[in-house]
């Protein structure tokens, strides 16, 4: 029997709501399978420690995540603390300093999700778009000076770094190459934007020599938000800078149906380190504490998080079980137009999973 040791993190919000759900149906996979178990710790870091303690996690956190086989995040965002204090002292800590460097989301109608395109077919949106999670735009390169004068000045830097581009591309190729369409699509912006971006786009040409059998093309970041609305069929996988695929990446949800539903893997390819598996969204202010946040964002990280861990079978078992759910109008929670709980979507996921184990996880 496999121990999987499973760091949780709920965060602030609705982190505190999903991450339990996260977590039942973790557990409800453990308890009718002979061949792994969960060891879960908790971590109750994010704005109310912040409260107690004046930072967002310990100053030796990480070492506590250190021999974690994973971490399941909720999210960092407080209503009364500025968001770049909470995001910068947590999450953006955790993906740092374990270089996760590959930031993988992937998009799908799924079924019984009334998406806004109204020409879009949900075979037409099947999309991972890939992250660059280690500098950039975020690389927190920057300052001010001259605060409060009128002469004040602020500046962000982004960082590129060839070695930190050819990863992120190598990975991208890597993964195209692994889905049916083998198509990728490099986002730049590398006509404004004439050192790093130009860099980029370099970059993107000689490792695709790598992968001769992967189609790709290059779009500017602005051409490709009107891509993904009016061709979406023409994009498979898509790799962009931190900033870019952030944006991207809503749009993309959105386009899917709903924020609530998208998951992502912060991902160390490597595994020197834990990985990190999250909903995309974040603490949702307006619902938080009221048990209506939609859990399928997190059951999905889940997902991600099983594959990751090797076990394609569980993984497997609880994306059926998501789709089982988002198929049932009655089980949509409100950000899909229903007035489903998180405690009903997750007794749903969990009851399919019980009941499908068998032959799922003997397989
Ligand atoms: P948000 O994702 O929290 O909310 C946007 C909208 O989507 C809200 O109306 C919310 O109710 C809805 N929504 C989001 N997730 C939902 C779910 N699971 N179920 C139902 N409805 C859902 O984004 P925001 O309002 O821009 O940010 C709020 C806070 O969260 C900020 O402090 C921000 O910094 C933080 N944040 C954190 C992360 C993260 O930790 N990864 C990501 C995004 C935002
Ligand atoms: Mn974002």
């Amino acid at each position: 029997m496999k121990t999987y040791r499973i760091a949780t993190i709920p965060g602030d919000g609705i982190g505190k709501e999903v991450v339990p759900a996260g977590r039942q149906a973790l557990e409800a996979l453990a308890a009718r399978s002979d061949a792994f178990r969960f060891e879960f710790e908790n971590f109750d870091w994010g704005g109310d420690y912040y409260r107690q303690h004046g930072v967002m996690m310990p100053a030796d956190g990480l070492d506590a995540l250190r021999d974690k086989d994973a971490i399941l995040f909720g999210s960092a965002g407080d209503p009364h603390i500025p968001d770049h204090i909470t995001l910068w002292g947590l999450r953006l800590k955790i993906c740092q300093g374990f270089d996760q460097y590959a930031n993988v989301r992937p998009t799908r109608i799924l079924p019984g999700i009334d998406a806004p395109l109204k020409r879009c077919k949900p075979a037409d949106l099947d999309w991972v778009i890939v992250r660059e999670n280690s500098e950039g735009e975020y690389a927190g390169i920057g300052g001010r000076a001259h605060q409060g004068h009128p002469i004040e000045v602020a500046t962000d830097v982004s960082i590129m770094t060839r070695a930190g581009v050819e990863r992120v591309l190598r990975f991208a190729f890597r993964l195209a190459q692994s889905r049916p369409r083998k198509l990728l699509t490099v986002i730049t912006k590398s006509n404004a934007q004439r050192h790093a971006m130009v860099m980029w786009d370099e970059i993107a040409l000689q490792v695709s020599r790598e992968f001769p059998d992967v189609k790709w093309d290059k779009e500017l970041v602005d051409a490709a938000t009107a891509r993904m609305v009016n061709r979406p069929a023409s994009l498979d996988t898509i790799v962009a800078t931190n900033l870019h695929a952030d944006i991207l990446s809503d749009l993309a949800a959105a386009l899917a149906g709903s924020l609530g539903i998208a998951p992502t893997a912060n991902l160390d390819p490597e595994r020197r380190y834990p990985s990190m598996f999250e909903p995309i969204h974040g603490s949702a202010f307006d619902i938080m504490g009221k048990g209506l946040a939609n859990p399928v964002g997190t059951f999905w990280s889940v997902v991600m998080m099983l594959e990751h861990l090797g076990e394609t079978g569980a993984a497997k078992l609880v994306m059926n079980a998501i789709e089982q759910v988002t198929a049932n109008p009655s089980l949509h929670t409100g950000d899909l137009g229903g007035n489903a709980t998180t405690a009903q979507v997750t007794d749903a996921v969990c009851q399919h999973i019980a009941a499908h184990a068998r032959p799922a996880l003997a397989a």
